[in-house]
């Protein structure tokens, strides 16, 4: 797998502070007092649940912790000390530049005219499993993740989407489409497969 590293530290930190901004119900002040141990941006959550869970998401870490624990708590940090060890070198990879989802939206008018599709509308959101889906009614959804990926990868999701238009199943139409339009779409596929959205 292609690694992607930030050039300067203070852009890695404003990319996960963009993306971050978006997530509302975290505990910032416990966040801030985890900086120190970790170069991996961390965000805390307390849910009604038991057990603690930690998970990597493009450019960082979250931690889900039952409503019972304070996030600032030493059972807490320890938590997440561990599994910070235990993350290392499974961390995704943060690309130099991140594409606004302007940017894929340009690269969707452009595939969807190369394949000859015309969605009805595009969507993005945040999805836990998927990089990007299409309904029957030709509205295609994007991860909004596909932001942190590397272009290529970006550019994979977008063309398989938009020819799930004219084939809705990966049978043998859709996979000669993708090699008409995309001849190395398998390598794409599977450079996309290492690309993982959670570890627990
Ligand atoms: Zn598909």
């Amino acid at each position: 797998m292609t690694r992607y590293f930030p050039k300067r530290a203070s852009d890695f930190l404003s990319n996960i502070n963009n993306m971050l901004s978006r997530r509302k119900n975290h505990d910032a002040q416990a966040e801030a007092n985890l900086e120190s141990m970790s170069e991996h941006p961390v965000k805390i959550y307390r849910q009604k649940r038991r057990t603690m869970m930690m998970r990597v998401v493009p450019g960082g870490v979250e931690v889900f912790i039952p409503h019972t624990l304070k996030a600032n708590s030493r059972v807490v940090r320890e938590f997440i000390k561990d599994g910070l060890v235990k993350l290392d070198g499974h961390m995704l990879p943060i690309p130099d530049e991140q594409s606004s989802t302007d940017d894929i939206l340009v690269m969707v008018d452009d595939w969807a005219r190369r394949v000859g599709v015309q969605p009805k509308r595009v969507q993005f959101r945040e999805m836990r499993r998927k990089w990007g889906s299409c309904s029957s009614r030709s509205t295609v959804t994007l991860n909004t993740s596909l932001c942190w990926l590397p272009p290529h990868l970006a550019e994979y999701v977008v063309c398989h989407e938009l020819v799930h238009l004219r084939e809705l199943n990966h049978g043998p139409a859709f996979q000669a489409l993708m090699s008409e339009h995309l001849p190395d779409w398998r390598e794409r596929e599977r450079e996309l497969a290492q690309v993982s959205f959670s570890r627990q």
